[in-house]
């Protein structure tokens, strides 16, 4: 490992006074069940499983693990509810809609505490992203609710009936948002599944959707493992599956439904490329490319997490880069000046030590900062790889994690070929001052989203979704109604 020089020594930990937010206006249950037709109850085998704090191991609430048998009851509940769900005008399924929203906005302190406290993630990040964003999904799709012969002018449009919904760990509220509102806006009803690390913030999401007098059964949503988002894929009264995680297991469900009706949406994993041009604003691409990797502890299945920068910059960046990455604060996710709380679960650290090993035995420079962190806790340093090239599978495979590999270029169509060497495609930045090249990349990179002097931003009127591994179908925009609806 390249020890940093005094100079760079990790001097975050005298910076800033700790600044953490308050948590004793939050109302956590010992105790969680499912959400079945309105109501919330145990699980027929009575099993259930503990979430834990990432950032200090301990439990916070049991959770019910939902059988097949329970699964079964949420979607016979959706499926009950769905023909007057579909029925109601828009404008009544809008509002409903929109109330949740302004609950979700009403409680967003609440929100942002919890999603912290479950998944590790910096409260700056959960307080000004993950729940604004939610709430403002709900806001857009409620605004469709009435306007459907507006998305899709001369053609009739129906719902498809009971949509199965699996969702991963790291936006958990954000990503049951994605799936929750334009499924409503367009008349269906839902089963959704959140991750099993992070199911808290989808709880009190049901809390307020049970507040907001949303007709039972129209919402349902059942915490389990694996086995319980494959009995939401199986089951034959599901007739879509909007899917978020792994490539492996949007592989599997792809051949599980293979030879039925059921409508897939798949968003995947993915291998972005961030490319810094020499003529890029140096200063802002460096903001830039830490915000592109180190964002949620890099767990985002759009992170930067190939950096690409042209060949006579290359000294300079990575000279800045590592004096960057030795001012990130880790630590408590619930300090306001954390940049990089927990990683989400053990597991997912084993994960991403065992690429940063691999790294090393592929030949890889490893840089990290020095200095401490927490003693209990999963914690990851920022860490850079330089001198990798394709063939390193650090290169190449999702690490999901706050790794960045650091390739060079010298030609436009060099780093064009590079980038889309990968077997994923959903994103890609582009870091120059010069329009024509950003025009002229965002055609031929094969990417579902490419930014051009900025990276991750959101927002809910735009279209998301994959090429290749990382999945297809798009949520966000109006393109995400369309993967609700059938026409006739
Ligand atoms: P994962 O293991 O695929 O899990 C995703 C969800 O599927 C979880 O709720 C999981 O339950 C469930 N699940 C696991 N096995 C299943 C099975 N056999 N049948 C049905 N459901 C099953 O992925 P993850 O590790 O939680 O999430 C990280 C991945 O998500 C990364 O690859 C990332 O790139 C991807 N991601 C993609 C997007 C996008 O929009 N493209 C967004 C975010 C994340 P458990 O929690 O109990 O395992
Ligand atoms: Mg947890």
């Amino acid at each position: 490992m390249t020890k940093p020089s005094n100079k760079n020594a990790f001097v975050a930990s005298w910076s800033y006074e700790a600044a953490p937010e308050s948590t004793d206006h939050i109302q956590i249950k010992k105790q969680y069940e499912l959400f079945i037709n309105g109501e919330f109850i145990a699980p027929d085998n009575g099993e259930y499983f503990e979430t834990v704090n990432p950032a200090n191991h301990q439990v916070i609430s049991k959770i019910a693990e939902a059988s097949a048998t329970d699964v079964d009851k949420a979607v016979n509940s959706a499926d009950k509810a769905f023909k007057k769900w579909a029925a109601l005008p828009g404008k009544e399924r809008g509002k409903f809609i929109f109330r949740i929203a302004r609950l979700i906005q009403e409680r967003a302190r609440e929100f942002a505490v919890i999603e912290s406290l479950d998944g590790g993630k910096p409260i700056r990040e959960s307080r000004d992203i993950d729940i604004p964003l939610a709430a403002s999904h709900f806001f857009y799709y409620a605004g469709w609710a009435d306007k459907l012969s507006y998305a899709f002018p001369n053609r009739e449009v129906k719902p498809l009936g009971v949509a199965g919904q699996i969702i991963p760990w790291n936006f958990p509220l954000l990503m049951a948002a994605w799936k929750i509102a334009p499924a409503l806006a367009t008349g269906n009803t839902v089963v959704l599944k959140p991750a099993e690390t992070t199911p808290l913030t989808a709880l009190k999401l049901a809390e307020i959707i049970k507040e907001s007098g949303l007709p039972k059964g129209v919402v349902n949503i059942v915490t389990g493992a694996g086995a319980t988002g494959a009995a939401i894929v199986e089951h034959p009264k599901v007739n879509k599956i909007a899917f978020t995680g792994s490539t492996g297991v949007g592989k599997y469900i792809q051949k599980a439904i293979a030879g039925t009706n059921k409508k897939l949406t798949l968003e995947l994993g993915g291998k972005g490329a961030n490319i810094i041009f020499e003529d890029a604003a140096i200063d802002q691409a460096v903001e830039g490319i830490i915000n592109a990797i180190f964002f949620n502890q890099g767990h985002v299945c759009c992170a930067g997490s190939r950096l690409l920068v042209q060949e006579s910059v290359a000294t300079l960046v990575i000279e800045k880069l590592k004096n960057r990455i030795n001012s990130l604060v880790i630590g408590d996710p619930l300090d306001k000046n954390t940049d990089i709380g927990a990683i989400n679960s053990e597991k997912q650290l084993q994960t991403i030590q065992e690429y940063i090993k691999i790294g090393i035995e592929e030949g890889g420079e490893i840089y990290q900062p020095d200095g401490p962190t927490p003693k209990i806790g999963n914690w990851c340093r920022p860490t850079l790889f330089i001198n990798v090239s394709q063939s390193h599978r650090i290169v190449q495979e999702e690490i999901f994690g706050p790794v960045l590999a650091i390739q060079t270029f010298r030609t436009i169509d060099e780093v064009i070929d590079k980038a889309n060497n990968t077997p994923f495609g959903l994103s890609a930045g582009v870091w120059t001052e010069k329009g024509s090249k950003i025009f002229y990349l965002t055609q031929k990179l094969k990417a579902g989203v490419v930014w051009a002097n900025t990276y991750n931003k959101f927002d809910a009127t735009s279209p998301f979704g994959g090429y290749k591994e990382s999945g297809f179908g798009r949520e966000g925009g109006l393109h995400g109604l369309k993967s609700y609806v059938k026409f006739q």
